[in-house]
């Protein structure tokens, strides 16, 4: 992810000039302002601003006139209780801004968060850089064989390496023509044509703006085990600012969202009776054989 020194000089300009505020101010989110955290290969996430802090979702759930604490324990209660009970707007009442350069095919599934602002960088007006993502060859899996949506067993050692050859091969062919085809001193085609010659794992910019309650939820489903690897990586980057941000809010989300499950109206009533000592079964327990794996994956973790 190497910063170009103009683009480092303006973050640093940027840390070097803190200005007086009345505004809440988050510690821990002031550390992490301005400052890239590398992702993948060439990708980064960087908070550029944000609004709120754990008192303001106390502050919001309570109309308050001040600062709305009453002391850290009700507060990190109050937002407990908040959280468990699925009352949201509070949440909605922090915001943060990032700046994110993350390969084409994960912007696709990123971008279907629709409760978020997004400003893209134009690759009509500018030229995208030769950046591709090429994953590390511990990363580089066969197809899933019980899960289509996923990856199974890593590729032998000779299958990963051609894998790397062809990646890199086609990236640097695509590249070369993309050049090719804007240069002005040559066939001088517009840039937004000569953009579709280039693979989704070209690299992208943004800004992302987008409120707590909704990075809970993209969260939620992209820092979960069965997002693909490289989205789950940007949410997991993005789980450290927020846990550094709102340290309340963050704990309550891993404790009621992240690491909590639904269960069905079946599957309670399995447990049920499981408590007693009944001896219930894939056959005798009114779920789907799929449901009856997803019920054991939860409650026998052996
Ligand atoms: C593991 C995984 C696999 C996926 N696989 C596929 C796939 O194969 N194909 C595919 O197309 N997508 C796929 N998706 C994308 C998924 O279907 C959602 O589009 C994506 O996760 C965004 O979720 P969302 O709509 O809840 O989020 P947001 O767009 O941020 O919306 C948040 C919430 O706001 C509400 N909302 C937002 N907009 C509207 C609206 N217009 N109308 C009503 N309610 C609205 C909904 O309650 C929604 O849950 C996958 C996602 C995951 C995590």
């Amino acid at each position: 992810m190497p910063l170009s020194p103009e683009q480092q000089a303006e973050i640093d300009a940027l840390r070097a000039t803190p200005a007086p505020t009345l505004r809440a101010v988050a510690p821990g989110m002031e550390r992490h302002l301005y400052v890239p955290q590398p992702v993948l290969d060439h990708g980064f996430v960087r908070v550029v601003d944000y609004m709120g802090d754990d008192a303001a979702i106390c502050q919001a759930a309570r109309v308050s006139y001040g600062k709305g604490t009453k002391s850290v324990q009700n507060d990190e209660g109050l937002i407990r209780y908040l959280m468990r009970h699925w009352h949201s707007t509070p949440f909605e009442m922090c915001e943060v801004k990032l700046h994110v350069k993350l390969p084409v095919f994960v912007a696709r599934q990123w971008i279907r968060h629709r409760t978020a602002n997004v400003n893209e960088y134009s690759a009509r007006y500018s030229i995208l850089d030769r950046e591709f993502y090429i994953p590390a060859p511990e990363h580089i899996n066969s197809q899933s064989k019980v899960n289509n949506q996923g990856r199974g067993e890593l590729l032998s050692p000779e299958d990963s390496a051609r894998v790397l050859e062809m990646l890199k091969a086609d990236s640097t062919r695509a590249y070369d023509n993309y050049e090719a085809m804007i240069a002005e001193d040559g066939i001088g085609l517009a840039r937004e044509l000569a953009r579709m010659n280039l693979p989704a794992n070209v690299y992208t910019q943004w800004y992302w703006k987008v409120d707590l309650h909704n990075l809970f939820h993209f969260l939620r489903l992209r820092a979960d085990a069965h997002a693909q690897y490289e989205i789950r990586v940007y949410a997991e980057e993005i789980c450290k600012l927020v846990a550094d941000w709102v340290p309340f809010a963050y704990r309550a989300f891993e404790d009621y969202r992240l690491g909590a499950v639904t269960l069905s109206a079946q599957m309670v009533e399995a447990m049920r009776r499981m408590l007693k000592g009944e001896e219930v079964t894939a056959e005798n327990c009114g779920m789907s054989a799929r449901e009856w794996r997803e019920f054991m994956g939860v409650v026998d973790k052996s």
